[in-house]
């Protein structure tokens, strides 16, 4: 499937109609039922949509998302349409009512296509975490397509649907757009209401984007964002023109990179392959500054102790009474409560349990959960002083390309410690992108720009003019 921006042209001088575009995404879904990225394909739904947009399309008054087939992770309730949060916990659970990122998109009569396959819960970063299996990148089977977000990334990067919505609590939007080889957009924390997005972290979750360019995602942000009074923390701050914005110029900004996101640990060629197309920048104009960011290695920890201690929380609500899983025949309320919660969630999202829950308990929340409390402090505090002397901040998203199913599940540490790159982001609440910036052991490599708070206009504007100059973003895996 090509880009937004192409298809749109497309259905304005009637080569193709939304109609068209849904069948052929649902005929690719299908015939790509090797990736295991759908949950659930609804196909009623698409072409009644598709229907809908065909007729604004007709009409004249189409927004430039009309007709265009996506996919929406699912984790965002939508009305009528299962949504299970690739939990056995919300197997059967249909949503009386649509997120608002659901209800926005559907608005521009984008047509949604299912649900994409995630890890459980979003806790997870390689998608083999997920309920109803583990999801494969388009570009070798035999590897991981990135997490949480994973179905997402790959249903964008096999061509079945030109964008995808995802989550980004400490790098799920950007590490599996990285390990795919397309570009994925994390805003600021509250540019994007949460409404109807199951929580995970709430001081850290984002609704993202994952498309092809940077136009796309500036595309469909201009499409999500903007304040919502049943969010309290989406912010009431007006939308830029983040469409308007990508015509820009690169000449005099200032990037800065990161001395610690090169460090041990990051695989030679993703370096590599990031320098070089850090000097791509500097020969566009830009300017290239050393900086530190000397609390980089406190973001690990202090991520790993807040964002289980908020799942611990926010996970409490799936007692089997309300909704979710029941366990059959509970002899007690004690019973029922233990045999659902048992059976219904994963061994990942358990842990997260156990561990949040330990970090809050009397006795150890001053020693973890307020510790964890002061480093992002003093993180938030390193991005504040490096935004004093550059315009943005780059470095490599992930160290390392998509790493082989079945590499790092038996030793959840090491998975922990390979978000190292994108977690402090989430902590310092910024928006972030990851662009594909090369190919190592011919597998995609992302460069992750970060800006300062509600700066989506100067990211997406500095990686549309990359994006001009090279065409990473424009190889495909073999199909
Ligand atoms: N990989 C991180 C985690 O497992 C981030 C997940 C996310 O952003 N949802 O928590």
């Amino acid at each position: 499937m090509a880009s937004i921006a192409h298809l749109a042209q497309e259905l304005r001088a009637r080569k193709t109609t939304a109609a068209e575009l849904a069948r052929t995404a649902l005929t690719a879904a299908r015939s790509r039922a090797d990736l295991n990225a759908f949950v659930t394909l609804d196909e009623q739904a698409a072409l009644d949509a598709a229907a809908r947009a065909d007729a604004a399309l007709a009409a004249g008054n189409a927004a430039a998302l009309a007709g265009i087939p996506f996919a929406h992770k699912d984790i965002f309730c939508t009305n009528g349409i299962r949504t299970t949060c690739a939990s056995r916990m919300l197997g059967n659970f249909v949503p009386p009512f649509d997120a608002t990122v659901v209800e926005r998109l559907a608005a521009t009569h984008a047509v949604c296509i299912g649900k994409a396959n995630m890890d459980e819960f979003a806790m997870g970063s390689s998608n083999e975490n997920s309920f109803y299996g583990a999801v494969r990148n388009p570009w070798d089977e035999t590897r991981v397509p990135g997490g949480s977000s994973g179905g997402s990334a790959a249903a964008v990067a096999a061509g079945i649907v030109a964008f995808a919505t995802g989550t980004d609590t400490g790098g799920s939007v950007r590490q599996p757009a990285a390990f795919c080889g397309i570009t994925g957009l994390k805003p600021t924390y509250g540019r994007v209401s949460r409404l109807g997005m199951i929580a995970y972290a709430s001081s850290l979750d984002c609704a993202g984007v994952l498309a092809r360019t940077a136009v796309d995602c500036a595309q469909v942000l201009a499409a999500m964002a903007g304040h919502d009074a049943r969010d309290a923390t989406s912010v009431e701050r007006a939308v830029d023109d983040y469409v308007g914005a990508v015509s820009t110029t690169l000449q005099g900004l200032k990037i800065g990179v990161v001395r610690e996101y090169f460090g041990a640990g990051v695989d030679e060629g993703v370096g590599a392959a990031v320098h070089a197309a850090l000097r791509e920048f500097e020969r566009l104009g830009a300017k290239l500054v050393d900086i530190c960011l000397p609390h980089a290695p406190l973001a690990i920890p202090a991520y790993y102790v807040i964002a289980p201690a908020e799942a611990s929380s926010n996970l409490a609500r799936y007692d089997g009474v309300r909704y979710g899983h029941r366990c059959a025949d509970p002899q007690s309320l004690e019973d029922l409560y233990t045999r659902s919660r048992g059976e219904g969630f994963g061994a990942e999202v358990k842990r997260r349990i156990l561990v949040g829950t330990y970090a809050l308990s009397a006795g150890y929340y001053d020693a973890y959960y307020l510790r964890a409390q002061r480093a992002r402090r003093v993180i938030a505090d390193d991005f504040a002083a490096a935004f004093e002397a550059v315009d943005l901040i780059a470095g490599p998203t992930a160290p390392s390309v998509a790493f082989r199913l079945g590499e790092k599940t038996s030793d959840p540490l090491a998975m922990y410690a390979a978000d190292v790159n994108t977690v402090a982001v989430n902590l310092a609440g910024l928006p972030a992108i990851s662009v594909p910036a090369g190919l190592s052991e011919g597998l995609p490599v992302g460069l992750q720009l970060i800006a300062p708070a509600f700066a989506e206009a100067r990211l997406l504007g500095a990686a549309h003019q990359f994006q001009c100059a090279t065409d990473w973003h424009a190889r495909q895996p073999r199909a």
